[in-house]
């Protein structure tokens, strides 16, 4: 197949899902690219060797270097997120912290939103503050703070949009035209919205990061991450953090996302779908206090759905009228929705960020961040929305009565 036949920069991201980026040529015609389980690749004779070392020619070494099954996904989802490059990683975790750590020395400073993952956070307040690094959280929805906040030494502006646990929105073109002329990086968290539902690149981001274990995968099988960036960024990361660091990804890995980009786009319809009809079934019950969705009019900074994101997403958090005992008995009363972390699976999950993903803060710090003891975060699955909406409402109904009753 020539070039240009493979070349798919101008179709559609539901095509590219399936299309994008280059293929290893297969001698045997196989239509799904063999899966390169191998940890090193051996050399024709000491020349080569050495020329590959030397960056001389191109091939693989070692698999924590390079290898085809992983550059196929990388080049596929670099493909979707419109950049030319990309490096996958064995976590979102580890595409965050070799993305950020390959751009700061000591002495510098980072801007950070102050609604961003967990894990995120720490890495920034926690780890990077050891190594002289300082990062400061600032709330960017009014985004002529991030403005005021810049520094000299401000290597980089970090966000998450959506982000938990309110579904927070951020505006990413206003933080960009807020940064001016600043050389800091605008790094984008998309791991809510994907590439199909958000492009952030196009939006002014310099680069992109997703917890692959989410939406890109999508089958609850892995742990992955992927950033995106322009040649000299990626290569950057993929030279010192990523290779010295090693939280490289796994070809085997790599392998069960591509499978999964495949049904991306097909999936992120019946997620989006799907939620908004939980939604509709939720703000009908009577336990349901208050709904975070972005879908919702109510919802702050609502108008980006349609602008910024295509869909609102599957990612929904709702308060009851009860108290923590009251939603402990909701969660236990689902039959087929699972009590997990984690979202952008097939499978409906449910979790109660008090004591499970914001167990960390304190009583006070939790309420400061409005996380109260009845709030649950569900990520919509992609189940039939009528099974979905039929477990919630016995579960809540049965909180509900014996919430009357004990009234
Ligand atoms: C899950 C998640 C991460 C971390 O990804 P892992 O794959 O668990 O390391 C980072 N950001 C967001 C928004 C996430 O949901």
């Amino acid at each position: 197949m020539s070039a240009d036949k493979q070349s798919t920069e101008h179709h559609q991201l539901a095509t590219q899902v399936i299309h994008g980026g280059k293929a290893p040529q297969d001698p045997e015609g196989a239509l799904v690219a063999p899966l390169y389980q191998t940890s090193t690749f051996k050399f024709s004779h000491s020349d080569q060797g050495s020329a590959r070392f030397a960056g001389e020619e191109p091939g693989y070494i070692y698999s924590r270097l390079g290898n085809p099954t992983v550059t196929q996904l990388e080049t596929r989802v670099a493909a979707l997120e419109g950049f030319s490059a990309a490096a996958a990683s064995a976590t979102g975790m580890g595409a965050i912290a070799a993305t950020t750590m390959a751009l700061v020395r000591s002495g510098d400073h980072v801007l950070v939103s102050d609604a961003i993952y967990g894990c995120s956070f720490a890495l920034f307040s926690d780890l990077f503050e050891r190594f002289g690094v300082e990062a400061e959280f600032i709330d960017m929805a009014d985004a002529s703070q991030v403005t005021k906040h810049l520094r000299d030494n401000t290597r980089f502006v970090f966000l998450e949009t959506p982000a938990n646990p309110h579904l927070k929105l951020l505006d990413i073109a206003a933080i960009k035209t807020a940064m001016g002329a600043s050389a800091a990086k605008l790094i984008v968290d998309n791991t809510f919205m994907t590439p199909l539902l958000q492009h952030p690149k196009s939006l002014g981001a310099d680069i992109v990061i997703h917890s692959a274990t989410k939406f890109l995968n999508g089958h609850g099988d892995v742990v992955a991450g992927i950033v995106c960036g322009d040649e000299e960024t990626i290569a950057d990361i993929k030279m010192t953090t990523l290779k010295d660091m090693g939280a490289t990804m796994s070809p085997h890995d790599a392998w069960l996302i591509l499978r999964g980009l495949k049904t991306l786009d097909v999936r992120m319809q019946r997620h989006c779908d799907n939620a908004e009809k939980v939604v509709s079934f939720l703000q009908q019950h009577e336990l349901i206090k208050k709904i975070y969705y972005p879908g919702l009019a109510s919802h702050p900074k609502h108008d980006l759905v349609g602008s910024q994101m295509q869909r609102a997403g599957a990612v929904i958090a709702f308060e009851l009228h009860s108290d923590e005992q009251g939603a402990r008995a909701f969660l236990d009363a689902l039959d087929m929705i699972a009590l997990a972390v984690s979202l952008g699976d097939a499978e409906t999950l449910i979790q109660h960020p008090a004591s499970m993903t914001h167990s960390p803060y304190t009583p006070e710090a939790r309420q400061a961040a409005g996380i109260s003891d009845t709030l649950l975060r569900i990520a919509v699955g992609l189940e039939d929305a009528n099974d979905i909406i039929a477990d919630l409402k016995q579960a809540l109904d049965s909180v509900a009565s014996r919430w009357r009753d004990s009234a």
